[in-house]
């Protein structure tokens, strides 16, 4: 079933989302704050809107790629987006938000009369290019089942993980640990290094014993074991360290207002927060290995 949908932020997610929509076959009005994006997303297809409101008063459903909750909550609230909408809409907000912004989110969706789905995605610009993302959906089930197909067209997967919030809870829990388990495989190789171990030696042990993980086998912070990593162009992302900065702070969020102690988790918080603010600014998560090493001690 072909649909009308409002694309509201077309940046380096987004953008590419709402063109493999238009692939799809449906048809999507977009609307984004900067002109370049808003450019670039209509040489693929999308129809510009003045404004987020004119591309949600013409559409059944509507996506939201936005930086952060305070964005998503704005404009759906202060913005009108929710009001400019028809009775009934079905709003998808695929960001990365705090579990207690997508719950408050899904409250203002229904009590203007609309329907809500939390649906934060995995996979990186790389996956939303290739329509590869894996998204993590907390709401109804009739929700989840009509946005499935959309879901499908931007991904290769849809997890349905639950009710209001639960996408978001089922993204920061799964990057709280790929953040702890890099920091983890980066110490493990820095201890290998000062006892004259090979990076090679150890991944050929550890990727076939218990200490397997993604971050050993897929994105293995130093180069050489694996080709692909990031480790091998300079740490060029890849997942940025500023984006797992941000959903490892979103995680420390949901600790405090659960009570839950989990340091590690806030370790790994405090660790990547500092390291995005200085050098790992305009590099790959991995390269928190760098700062692990003693001062004086052996390089990659
Ligand atoms: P981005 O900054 O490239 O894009 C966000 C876009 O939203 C920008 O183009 C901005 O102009 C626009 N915007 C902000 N406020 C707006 C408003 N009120 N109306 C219209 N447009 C508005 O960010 P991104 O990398 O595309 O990330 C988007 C979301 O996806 C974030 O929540 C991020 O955490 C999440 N995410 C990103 C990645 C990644 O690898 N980049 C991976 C997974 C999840």
């Amino acid at each position: 079933m072909s649909h009308v949908i409002a694309f509201v932020g077309l940046g380096h997610m987004g953008g590419p989302m709402a063109a493999n929509l238009v692939k799809a076959g449906h048809r999507v009005l977009g609307h984004d704050l900067a002109e370049d994006a808003l450019a670039a997303a209509a040489a693929a297809g999308v129809e510009p809107a003045d404004s987020a409101a004119a591309a949600a008063a013409g559409a059944d459903v509507v996506i939201t790629m936005l930086p952060a909750g305070r964005h998503v909550l704005a404009l759906y609230r202060e913005q009108g987006l929710l009001a400019a909408a028809r009775p009934g809409t079905l709003f998808v907000d695929c960001s990365t938000i705090d579990v207690a912004d997508a719950r408050t989110a899904h409250a203002a969706a229904a009590a203007a009369g609309h329907r809500a789905l939390d649906a934060p995605v995995s996979g990186g610009v790389m996956g939303a290019e290739a329509a590869t993302l894996t998204f993590m959906a907390g709401g109804g089930q009739g929700e989840f089942a009509e946005a499935e197909p959309l879901l499908t067209a931007m991904g290769k997967r849809a997890v349905h993980c639950g009710s209001a919030g639960a996408g978001q809870a089922a993204k920061i829990c799964n990057n709280m640990i790929l953040g702890i388990s890099m920091i983890a495989v980066s110490e493990a190789f820095v201890l290998g290094e000062s006892l004259g171990l090979s990076h090679q030696a150890l991944f050929d042990v550890a990727s076939t014993a218990s200490g397997q993980c993604w971050a050993l086998t897929v994105n293995c912070p130093v180069p050489g074991p694996v080709p692909g990593s990031p480790a091998n162009r300079d740490y060029r992302p890849g997942f940025g360290a500023p984006l797992m900065a941000k959903d490892l702070g979103l995680a420390a969020n949901a600790l405090t207002a659960g009570g839950v102690d989990a340091p590690l988790g806030r370790r790994a918080a405090e660790m990547y927060a500092a390291f995005a603010a200085g050098e790992g600014a305009e590099l790959d998560f991995s390269a928190i290995v760098r700062t692990l090493r003693p001062r004086n001690g052996t390089t990659a």
